[in-house]
């Protein structure tokens, strides 16, 4: 199930990518990789650069089409079961916006983590969708947070938060302060000055979908652990509205689950 070499390299591409910007981000001086010299490729979210073609836009996309394991799912429970629930050790870190062209992301300095099956995965990002990804019993959501962790072996775990409009919400002072200062432009960066703790922006209860699947954006490499919380975040329509007026359906289509179980965790 796991496909060995290649999406190892093209996950440590990502990654490294991932940590150079980070780095950059946070003002510490930029790491250089001369060995590395190939240019984005571009592909968005429509027409002949959207996901139905991502697969022919460079070969290192190749899994988008031929995966088996791949991201965005319909979440129906195949099993229940009482599992660990994820332990959340999320510190508050400087509230840095950036606007990537295809999502808006926060990168997260080093040492907040979550504890999954005993093994640590760090947090090295989080970023927004809008409408949502996934699906639960064929019912898609307004919008959709990603909070993408990796562990020492450089395995990934992402975990999601299903994201509802409601009017009677009352506004979440971290979703607040995301969203005044969500960078219009690709290639646009907020530094805030304030701080954001991503613990804030989790439902209270921490049960979860469980599945392995794949990244939902170009290489879509595949060995994702996935854990989609139960529980939405409702938040006032206004963010949402926000969301979806800025993120403009960056979400990849939904995939075939082919033989994969969907485990639902059952007990608080
Ligand atoms: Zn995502």
């Amino acid at each position: 199930m796991k496909p060995q070499f290649l999406p190892m390299r093209i996950i440590s591409f990502f990654i490294v990518i991932a940590a150079t910007y980070l780095s950059l981000f946070a003002g510490t001086p930029a790491i250089a990789h001369p060995s590395n010299p190939t240019p984005e490729i571009h592909w968005t979210y429509q027409d002949a650069t959207g996901p139905d073609y991502w697969a022919n836009l460079a070969p290192e996309f190749a899994t988008c089409k031929s995966g088996k394991n791949q991201s965005p799912v319909n979440l129906t429970a195949t099993e229940s079961a009482d599992l660990i629930n994820p332990d959340f050790h999320y510190e508050s870190v400087p509230l840095n916006v950036l606007n990537n062209g295809h999502t808006v992301q926060v990168p997260y300095a080093p040492g907040s983590y979550v504890t999954l099956e005993g093994q640590r995965y760090n947090l090295l990002q989080f970023h927004l969708h809008s409408p949502s990804e996934h699906a639960v019993d064929n019912q898609p959501w307004d919008a959709e947070l990603h909070l993408v962790h990796q562990n020492d072996e450089g395995d990934l775990a992402v975990v999601a938060v299903l994201l509802q409009k409601d009017d009677a919400a009352s506004s979440s002072g971290d979703f607040d302060q995301l969203s005044k200062n969500l960078p219009v432009e690709a290639g646009d960066k907020v530094r805030t000055g304030k701080t954001i703790n991503a613990q804030n922006l989790l439902p209270s209860k921490t049960t979860t979908y469980r599945y392995s699947g794949s990244l939902t954006t170009p290489p879509c490499s595949e060995s994702v652990t996935w854990l989609v919380m139960t529980e939405p975040v409702s938040l006032p329509a206004e963010q949402i509205a926000q969301y979806e007026k800025l993120l403009d359906h960056n979400n990849r289509p939904l995939q075939q689950l082919n033989s994969r179980p969907v485990q639902m965790d059952i007990s608080p």
